[in-house]
């Protein structure tokens, strides 16, 4: 399965923050949408960045509850890795197991056209093994 075809079954919102905006803010609508990452935008709306509710817990140990009041360009990782709509569950796999991550935005032609959790591909990766089990028991009983 592809990225593309788990976007069309899942959705391509996304949640974006600018890079000034207030952790508080961001971990409330984290909180909120019950989701574990956003991807930060700088004033061109270009990605420069992502922040996950790890990076946020990191800032608040470091800085108590001064943390809250800081932007959430302070905590976010810069770097950000993603990957395309052509890539499989696969290739997402290695790409969140080498970085330790489990989030992906996904990059078409330059744009953000979603992102991909972990959960959403262990999803994906359960259905194919019970549809693969099942076409296996009805080979089997002929
Ligand atoms: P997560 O497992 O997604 O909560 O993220 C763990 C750490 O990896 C945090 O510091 C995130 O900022 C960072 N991170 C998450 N997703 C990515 C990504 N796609 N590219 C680079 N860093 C990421």
């Amino acid at each position: 399965m592809s990225v593309s075809e788990i976007l069309s079954d899942k959705g391509r919102d996304v949640f974006t923050a600018q890079s000034n905006m207030t952790i508080e803010s961001v971990a409330k609508t984290l909180a909120q949408k019950k989701i574990g990452a956003a991807v930060i935008l700088n004033d061109n709306q270009q990605v420069c960045g992502i922040a996950s509710e790890r990076d946020i817990i990191r800032q608040i140990a470091k800085s108590g509850t001064d943390a809250l009041a800081k932007t959430i360009d302070v905590c976010m990782t810069p770097k950000v890795v993603s990957c395309d709509e052509t890539e499989t569950i696969d290739a997402l796999m290695e790409k969140m197991t080498k970085g330790r991550f489990r989030h992906l935005p996904v990059i078409s032609n330059g744009k953000l056209t979603g992102i991909i959790s972990i959960g959403d591909v262990v999803k994906r990766k359960i259905q194919k093994a019970e549809t693969e089990a099942e076409e296996m028991k009805r080979y089997i009983a002929g």
